[in-house]
């Protein structure tokens, strides 16, 4: 493709699968700069300039599934398995309101049993109650992330929320390839997975009242660009709120080991691509800079907020805990304490011309569309109890 040929693809309002396939599959770095530029653009035009932080708390390894690629799988034995208080879990979200977080991800490995589906409740109660404040008047907004359950499940941890206008749940289909999603879940055990069931899920957290969060693994051993160019639509499809996809990393723990994973660094631009162009095509969503990008290049998320993103998770999991949560080898992070971490990145979000939207729960345009009200964004004068800024921003 000539550089007149790909800037009238960028230029189009809408592409076709054709169009998604050439720009997904693009390696030269000049053609990549334009598709990175366009993606930037038009984020900033449709998002504003902001990037939400999620701060994410991964409160427990233990799962009842055993998805072949992910390192926590319950077959896995050399992992040791942890799970946190209620204590340590408010405590970690009590730490990231007062830090100017808009809002936390409570991610898990997936558990079914009553105690468990209690224990979520709790936390979330209390995790309501204890982050209000004048700046977060409704507490602190709440992504989940806790596989795929009964929409009663969905709906009585969206009770205990409290916070139903800054309620996200976050459940990737992996792979709209149903040969693929097969390959990865066709695992012996009673909780094999299916494709057709993530999307029923997908649908019954709509009905629910969250907002809808999927996404895809990048890489995965045998995935072809025309099934990324599915896994797009299938975005379009179930009209999703917010995407967090990253590229598939192989793991010491996993199942697919023997299969192996593409080079890293065609592996990061195929992922920068595919962000780029989920952008170019869903228009005003929520994308998240997955830290699995991170495992390839010590700037990856940062390179993710450069071809389109505008949400990153700050781990904020206590450290003695980090090792236990290997989803993949490399997983970056893991001698960091979260202030570490949450110092560090706003400068690196800045050094790619994106602000923080401290104190703002960040729901993406689409949702807020959707539920038929503008995107409000006031300046509140206020101070942080450490005094970093002057100024912070509240939005809904
Ligand atoms: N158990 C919940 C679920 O499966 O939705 C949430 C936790 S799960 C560890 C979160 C995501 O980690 C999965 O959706 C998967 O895409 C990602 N993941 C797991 N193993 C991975 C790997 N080897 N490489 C990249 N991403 C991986
Ligand atoms: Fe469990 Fe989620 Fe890992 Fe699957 S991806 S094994 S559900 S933690």
């Amino acid at each position: 493709m000539t550089r007149t040929e790909l800037a009238a693809i960028l230029a189009r309002p809408e592409l076709s699968d054709a169009d998604i396939v050439a720009l997904l599959g693009l390696t030269d770095p000049e053609d990549c700069r334009m598709l990175k530029e366009a993606a930037f653009n038009r984020t900033t035009e449709l998002m504003g300039p902001y990037v939400y932080y999620r701060g994410l708390i991964e409160l427990s390894n233990i799962c009842t599934a055993n998805c072949r690629y992910c390192g926590i799988r319950k077959a896995n034995h050399a992992v040791e398995r942890y799970t946190m208080t209620q204590e340590e879990i408010v405590e970690q979200a009590v730490w990231a309101a007062r830090q100017g977080y808009g809002s936390v991800c409570l991610q898990a490995g997936e558990r079914h049993d009553e105690k468990f589906i209690e224990f979520i409740c709790a936390c979330l109660r209390e995790i309501h109650v204890k982050t209000k404040s004048p700046l977060l008047p409704n507490g602190v907004g709440v992504t989940l992330s806790l596989g795929d359950q009964p929409e009663s499940v969905y709906r009585r941890w969206a009770e205990a929320c409290g916070n139903p206008e800054s309620l996200r749940y976050l459940a990737r289909f992996e792979t709209s390839n149903p040969e693929l999603f097969q390959m990865l879940h066709s695992t012996p055990g009673r909780n094999e997975k299916n494709l057709e069931h993530r999307l029923e899920c997908l649908r019954s957290l709509r009905r629910a009242g969250y907002q809808v969060g999927t996404g895809v693994m990048i890489g995965i051993p045998g995935q072809t660009l025309e099934d990324l160019c599915r896994d797009i639509r299938m975005f379009q499809e179930i009209d999703v709120d917010m995407i967090g996809m990253g590229p598939y990393l192989r793991s010491e723990g996993n199942d697919l080991e023997a299969l192996g994973q593409m080079e890293p660094k065609a592996l990061l631009q195929l992922a920068l691509n595919m962000i780029a162009v989920t952008r170019l095509v869903l228009g005003p969503v929520n994308i998240a800079a997955a830290t699995a990008l991170q495992a390839i290049r010590d700037d990856g998320r940062e390179m993710g907020i450069e071809y389109g993103c505008n949400v990153v998770m700050p781990n904020l999991s206590p450290q003695r805990f980090r090792k236990g949560y290997q989803l993949y080898d490399n997983k970056p992070c893991l001698d960091d304490e979260p202030t570490q971490c949450a110092s560090c990145l706003e400068k690196r979000i800045q050094s790619r011309g994106r602000e923080v939207g401290w104190n703002m729960s960040g729901s993406s345009r689409r949702y807020l569309r959707r539920i038929g009200r503008p995107n409000e964004v006031k300046p509140a004068k206020d101070y942080t109890p450490d005094g970093r800024r002057l100024i912070r921003l509240r939005a809904i």
